[in-house]
């Protein structure tokens, strides 16, 4: 490394020294300032969903492209219906069928005293004005008034004939205009809109295949610890269940990745190294759980802090205490040749998932350029038996359950990092602030809804 380089600690640490203890803010700040968006790609709509667009999308032709029918029924001339009712129907001559996806050259021309039966959807014929719904008819049936086409209808040649029409209609009743909807270059989307649903079906109705958009970062996640073992298999006396790699690739994915789940890799430092130079290729964010903390077999932070490689200045991971519960220590910071970023997480359950939540979630999000990478926070009413007590200097994340009716939240089970059943039966995080050491049942706390 030459002399003007930052050593790769420093470059992580934010410029605090190693002992510094992390509010949750600035390790989050930290995080975010170094993250940035994706580069955009090209996607395929169906592949497109959820993501953000970077380019305004024009509308190529208009919105619907023809004049066309809102209503089954028979289109006319004005002037025809004018002094049409029940008592004296207007008697029209049917001249065929007009259905949806029919026009061009053999296209009917409604003339005075002249109706075509028209599907909904279809364009308006010629000489047309207006739409008279089949119930406003005798269906062509030479009777009362008609709810459907008489049955005969579905075959053209059957469909002329005669109609009676009990009411007159306005001049373009029942007529959807051609650009109603969006004319030709007007903007449909502007860049930065998130696609869901409705913004991809607009995309397709005005016929782009393709759009160009960040794409979802592609995440792997990564559990250690010799003592885990993948669901299915046996367990032998001191293991345990590999939950936390379940849990996060869940989290990543429903915070818009495409997720990938590693299984554990045992507490050894070669191989740790070896499987996150093997994943480097797929991931766009890395995350470990477990390792972090200061035992014996810690071997993320082991594996991890030599890899400040001199040949990748700037690159490193940085491991620290944070001022929080559950998940005081972490580690972050970027990995391999293209620097990709990289959060170690705890080990223990609930600290691994309340840090995703915390750290890793507004990561995603960020990578995938979108403006609101929080969860949606609320205040809530403590309703609890007793009071909540909390360690001085650290701000805690307990699990609750939410009553947005009662604007309650309820604690579920303890502080223990361990207790996943508890964790699976919440919905939200209640927060207690760094220099509270107490919350009181009926006393406003913060709380982080888990579901959106
Ligand atoms: P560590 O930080 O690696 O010492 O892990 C802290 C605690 O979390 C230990 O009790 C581990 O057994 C447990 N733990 C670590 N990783 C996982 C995992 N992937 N699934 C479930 N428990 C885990
Ligand atoms: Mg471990």
């Amino acid at each position: 490394m030459s002399t003007t380089e930052v050593p790769p600690a420093a470059a992580h640490d934010g410029g605090h020294g190693p002992d510094h203890v992390w509010s949750v803010d600035e390790h989050l700040d930290d995080i975010l300032g170094a993250v940035r968006p994706l580069e955009p790609i090209e996607l395929q709509l169906p592949d497109a969903q959820g993501c953000v667009l970077v380019e305004d999308v024009t509308v190529p032709v208009a919105l619907p492209p023809f004049d066309n029918s809102s209503m089954d029924g028979y289109a006319v001339r004005v002037a025809d219906v004018a002094d049409a009712s029940t008592e004296f129907p207007a008697v029209l001559t049917v001249i065929g069928d007009v259905a949806a996806g029919s026009g061009g050259a053999d296209a009917l021309t409604v003339g005075p005293g002249e109706a075509a039966r028209i599907m909904t959807g279809a364009p308006l014929p010629p000489g047309a004005q207006a739409v008279v719904p089949v119930e406003w008819t005798d269906g062509g049936s030479g009777g009362g008034p008609a709810t459907a086409f008489r049955a005969a209808g579905a075959n053209p040649e059957d469909s002329t004939g005669e109609v009676r029409v009990h009411r007159p209609a306005k001049d373009r009743a029942h007529v959807r205009a051609a650009g109603s909807d969006v004319k030709a270059g007007d903007t449909a989307l502007e860049a930065g809109t998130v696609l869901g649903p409705p913004q991809i079906g607009l995309l397709a109705a005005i016929g782009r295949a393709t759009v160009l958009v960040r794409p979802r970062p592609r995440v792997v996640v990564m559990s250690t610890g010799s003592e885990l073992v993948q669901p299915g298999e046996q367990l032998a006396a001191g293991q345990i269940y590999d939950s936390n790699s379940f849990a996060l690739t869940a989290a990543a994915r429903a915070a818009g990745a495409i997720a990938y789940r590693v299984g554990a890799v045992t507490d050894d430092a070669d191989e740790l190294r070896a499987t996150i130079e093997d994943q480097l290729v797929r991931a766009d964010l890395l995350v470990t759980t477990g390792g972090v903390s200061v035992g014996a077999y810690d071997v993320v932070k082991e594996a991890l802090s030599s890899v400040a490689d001199e040949d990748e200045p700037g690159s490193g991971v940085d491991f620290r205490k944070l001022a929080m519960q559950p998940g005081k220590p972490q580690g972050f910071g970027s990995i391999g040749p293209d620097h990709t970023p990289l959060l170690a997480l705890p080990g223990n359950p609930v600290s691994s998932y309340v840090s995703f939540e915390l750290f890793v979630r507004p990561v995603i999000r960020a990578l995938m350029g979108l403006a609101d990478v929080h969860r949606t926070t609320v205040r809530a009413t403590l309703a609890a038996d007793g009071p909540l007590g909390s360690p001085a200097g650290r701000r805690q994340f307990l699990r609750g359950t939410y009553d947005a009716a009662a604007g309650t939240v309820t604690p579920v089970g303890g502080s223990g990092s361990h207790l996943i059943a508890a964790l699976a039966h919440a919905d939200s995080l209640l927060v207690v602030p760094e220099d509270t050491t107490e919350v009181a049942p009926g006393a406003e706390v913060e709380v982080v809804l888990l579901t959106q």
